[in-house]
């Protein structure tokens, strides 16, 4: 690997600088980890297809005018992304409950929810990314309320479509987590979405057998987690199936992977 400066190493990423400024470079890790990390573990090749995953998701959801800051795929475990002031804030966005809407409000996971509901929690691994409300949001200067209206309004477009994306391969997105940032413009700051989208976030269960394909695999020991992220990738079309075998399992075999 080429050397470069390296910004931040997350839990599942690693940023390094882009090549022209006002860039960066997403490294996908196969690290895993849940419960404010105080579980960790390795799911062997996650990076690799959680960056065919984001990289599909974000290129769909620039096509219907989401601005993203997904530039392009450059091999199989980065890509090259806007670099953006990052809003502390994790908003998730619910269709089903589960995890920690059920356990909070004792509301049996699997019960639709009567009507999509939005969360934000503070990122703060200190404070075990606490939920807040928008009166802290706007209270503590971590978004404006015209950001907040943005992020508010983006996040439901991405909910839209991607229950639709995924409902269309036999997936009920649950539940997922989006992340934003700012980049400005002259004076002027606009509010775009970062991060990731792919099984780490998301909680995907398949229609019709309600098994779990998504990252609750590892969090709850449920075994198969490299199969489950596969299975998502295949039904997207992005892991074209040769005998048996998935284009995936032949490089890993051949020690391909980061190539
Ligand atoms: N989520 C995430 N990162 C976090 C917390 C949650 O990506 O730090 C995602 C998670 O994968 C799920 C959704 O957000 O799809 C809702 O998670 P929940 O609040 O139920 O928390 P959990 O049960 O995962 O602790």
């Amino acid at each position: 690997m080429t050397r470069r400066r390296m910004i931040y190493e997350g839990k599942a990423k690693i940023l390094y600088e882009g090549p022209e400024p006002g860039t960066i470079i997403q490294y996908f890790k196969d690290d895993a980890t849940a419960f404010n990390a105080q579980k960790k573990g390795t799911i062997n090749g996650k990076g690799v297809i959680n960056n065919r995953i984001s990289e599909h998701v974000f290129t769909l959801l620039g096509n219907i005018g989401i601005p993203t800051h997904f530039i392009k795929r450059l091999n199989m475990r980065e890509q090259l992304v806007r670099q953006v002031e990052i809003v502390p804030i994790e908003v998730v966005v619910r269709n089903v409950a589960a995890g920690s809407l059920s356990k909070r409000y004792g509301i049996e996971e699997g019960t639709p929810l009567q009507r999509t509901i939005l969360e934000y929690y503070y990122k703060d691994d200190a404070l075990g990314d606490p939920l807040i409300t928008e009166e802290h949001i706007v209270c503590f200067g971590w978004a404006g309320q015209d950001e907040l209206h943005d992020i508010a309004d983006m996040a439901i477009r991405v909910n839209d479509f991607m229950s639709g994306m995924f409902a269309a391969v036999g997936i009920r997105l649950v539940d997922f987590k989006l992340e934003f940032g700012r980049v400005w413009e002259n004076d002027f700051a606009r509010i775009i979405l970062a991060d990731e989208i792919s099984p780490d976030g998301c909680r995907l269960w398949d229609m019709a057998t309600n098994e779990k394909l998504d990252k609750d695999r590892f969090r709850r020991d449920l075994g198969g987690e490299v199969e489950a992220y596969q299975e998502v990738a295949r039904r997207f079309g992005l892991l074209p199936e040769t005998e048996g075998a998935t284009v995936l399992d032949m490089q890993s075999h051949r020690g391909k992977l980061d190539s």
